[in-house]
């Protein structure tokens, strides 16, 4: 995990609120996983002075190129959008622990919302390479917002769009998506991104259905190195409840471990 200055290729805005960003990522040796993350340097100067966590939207092991999907929010983001092609980024990476995917699980569920759409789309691309099935529920205010669910449905995914905007993404009616998917098809493992709502309503399906599952947390960060302890989370094990952090033993935890406030 280095600092790298990678050079931008594109930085377009796809949506009403997201934005695409692809960097030429061939001076990054190290293997990037699923769930993991880049911690990037968002404006010019010291402001913000925190980077800001990304997770890894697309990794092209042939063309050596990364790609981030991300939604504009605050003063880090809007900076970013500032990024043209042929400047370079000052990216931190990968960062955290990404996702397992065992290679025996034939079909996988994935459950998604708004941001948390991009940290799965890259495991669906893993999955496609594995030829491991992948039924996706995306969750999002509106349709505007569900532009990675091409991206999913490039990489082979049965996609589920359920949005604010259609009064279908409520957690009854996803809870009982979710019961419908699992009758309908063999999925061995599940995972999810972006909403404590839904993962909580994961966790229930999961833990009664007794199916492994895999949660990326999303917290604040300082540092993103395990240095500053400011994104700790939960984790319940056998001897009692752990403090951990997001950063550094997560991003990626197992979903029935993970107490949800
Ligand atoms: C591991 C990880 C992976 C992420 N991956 C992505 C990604 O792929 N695409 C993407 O668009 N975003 C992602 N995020 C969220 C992204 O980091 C924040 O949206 C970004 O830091 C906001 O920075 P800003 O300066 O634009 O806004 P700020 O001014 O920092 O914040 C704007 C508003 O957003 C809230 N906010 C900021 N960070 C978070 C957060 N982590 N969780 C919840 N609320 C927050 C603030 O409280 C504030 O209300 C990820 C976060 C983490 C921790």
């Amino acid at each position: 995990m280095k600092v790298n200055k990678l050079n931008v290729l594109s930085n377009v805005k796809v949506s009403d609120r997201y934005w695409h960003m692809k960097l030429d990522a061939s001076s990054i040796t190290e293997l990037i996983k699923p769930g993991q993350f880049f911690n990037i340097k968002c404006g010019e100067n010291d402001l913000p002075f925190l980077r800001r966590p990304f997770s890894i939207y697309r990794i092209n092991k042939e063309e050596k190129t990364i790609e981030f999907l991300y939604l504009v929010k605050g003063q880090g983001t809007i900076e970013l959008t500032d990024v043209v092609a042929d400047e370079t980024v000052d990216i931190f990476g990968p960062l955290g622990v990404g996702f397992e995917l065992n290679p025996e699980w034939d079909t996988i569920l994935l459950l998604a919302r708004g941001v948390g759409i991009a940290t799965l789309a890259a495991l669906a691309q893993e999955a496609a390479e594995k030829n491991i099935k992948c039924v996706a529920i995306l969750s999002a205010r509106s349709n505007n917002d569900l532009l990675a669910a091409e991206t999913l449905q490039g990489f082979g995914a049965q996609v589920y769009k359920v949005t604010e905007e259609d009064g279908t993404s409520d957690a009854e009616d996803v809870q009982q998506l979710v019961e419908q998917l699992l009758t309908e098809n063999d999925i061995k493992a599940a995972f999810t991104c972006g909403s404590k709502r839904l993962s909580k309503l994961l966790q229930k399906v999961t833990k009664t259905n007794q199916i492994p599952s895999q949660i990326a947390l999303e917290e604040h960060m300082g540092c993103a190195m395990g240095v500053c302890y400011a994104c700790v989370c939960d984790i319940q094990e056998e001897s009692g409840i752990n403090s951990v952090r997001v950063c550094k033993e997560g991003p990626v935890f197992d979903l029935e471990k993970v107490v949800l406030s």
